[in-house]
């Protein structure tokens, strides 16, 4: 979805925040159970019959078992729909602002407290053994499949099976469903019980296969790595593991929210890192107390001058090895806040492209649903539900459908 450095990132070239992105532009879904793959119907296709018999060919020749291979395809198949979302990969658009009100909306914060007083032992276990903070922990186990509540339909051999047989990412494809032959080699899951995200991103903490052949951990003993249970356990420590493994230092913060003063001219990016002593030389401050320990920061403002600005530390590099958007990283540190007990940012975004804030927004959106025109979640985030619903309301008042949120539209709601 747009993401830089997306190579380098857990899920290679995948949908940067589907998680939080999906949650926050559908609605209802609180259940923990895996709904079914109704929506993901397999098909018969003589193409993907004959790249699977190569493909079993040279899995064979890499070890893998013949035993293996009759049950991870038995019942596989073509999946058109996971070409569909392949070809529409939508240019994510979202702002910093959009991504931190879905990743910190009422509902998930309310869902979070609930889930860390739920695994809260598991997660102080967790912490201990890896020294990644249980919030941090939470707060990616929300950011990516909504506390567990999405953690993906799709058979995971058809939809890679698919995509590699597609083959616009054909090689990288491959290689994950080698690596998921792999783990159905080693007994961690069935067949049947493992899916995930169209693209092959799996369980809790949507691993792609090989990445949980490298870090997934087998944390409550019974002698399978099960990121796809009901019980998060394993999956949570399989996070824990691979932040660790990819250098989270235990014990320091991961960022600060900073004043930046008027007239600052000394430049953003958090490569350009700088002593603690040199930033407040700077005049840059943390908005709220003094400024935490965690050796040279770098200075970002992802959304421009008069938004909030961070002051990044080494940790938040390691947030971004899990998925390398600076907004993703945000979202998981700022969630991970929120859940310790820290209040929203001081800094407020200011008015959007058009000319509303968010609370404007979310005044919009009430409006428009108290009205009859369902705008989905009230978040403030201006996604396809809300467009259409302004769009109906216009329609439904003989206005132009033009579906654009405004000042002027909002003044024109309250009547
Ligand atoms: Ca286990």
């Amino acid at each position: 979805m747009g993401f830089a450095g997306r190579q380098v990132s857990r899920r290679g070239f995948m949908s940067g925040l589907a998680a939080v992105g999906l949650a926050g532009c559908q609605a209802g879904g609180t259940g923990l159970a895996v709904r079914p793959s109704a929506a993901w119907p397999r098909v018969p296709d003589a193409g993907w019959q004959a790249w699977v018999a190569g493909f079993r060919r040279r899995a064979a020749a890499r070890g893998i078992p013949a035993r293996t291979l009759a049950a991870a395809f038995r019942g596989a198949g073509y999946i058109p729909a996971v070409i569909e979302r392949d070809r529409n990969q939508f240019q994510d658009r979202r702002s910093l602002e959009d991504y931190l009100a879905i990743a910190t909306s009422d509902e998930r914060l309310s869902l979070g407290r609930a889930a860390l007083a739920r695994q809260g032992r598991v997660l102080a276990r967790v912490e201990t053994q890896f020294g990644v903070p249980a919030e941090v922990i939470a707060a990616i186990w929300g950011v990516e499949s909504r506390f567990g509540t999405r953690r993906g339909e799709v058979p995971v051999i058809s939809a890679l099976s698919t995509l590699a047989y597609d083959g616009r990412r054909g090689r990288f494809f491959e290689n994950q469903l080698m690596a998921a032959l792999k783990i159905l080699q080693q007994g961690d899951v069935t067949p049947a019980r493992m899916t995930g995200s169209w693209a092959g991103a799996m369980g809790h903490t949507q691993f792609i296969p090989t990445t949980f052949n490298a870090y997934a951990v087998d944390f409550d003993g019974d002698g399978r790595r099960d990121i796809w249970a009901n019980d998060p356990g394993d999956a949570l420590a399989s996070a824990a593991a691979y932040l660790r493994a990819s250098g989270w230092r235990p014990g320091q913060p991961w960022a600060v929210e900073a004043g930046v003063p008027d007239g600052y001219s000394g430049g953003f990016g958090r490569r350009a890192t700088r002593s603690l002593a040199a930033w407040r030389s700077a005049g840059v401050q943390a908005t709220r107390g003094p400024l935490p320990q965690g050796g040279a920061a770098g200075l970002i403002q992802p959304q421009g001058a008069g938004t909030p600005a961070f002051l990044v530390f080494h940790n938040f590099n390691i947030l971004l090895k899990y998925n390398a958007s600076e907004k993703y990283a945000l979202s998981v540190g700022h969630l991970a806040d929120r859940l310790s007990g820290a209040g929203a940012l001081v800094q407020g975004f200011g008015p959007d492209e058009h000319g509303l804030t968010l609370l404007q927004r979310k005044e919009l959106q009430r409006q428009l649903t108290a009205r009859g025109h369902d705008a989905g979640a009230v978040d403030g985030v201006i996604g396809k539900g809300t467009e259409a619903a302004i769009r109906s309301y216009q329609r439904a008042a003989g206005l132009p459908a033009d579906g654009v949120p405004s000042l002027a539209f909002l003044q024109h709601l309250r009547g």
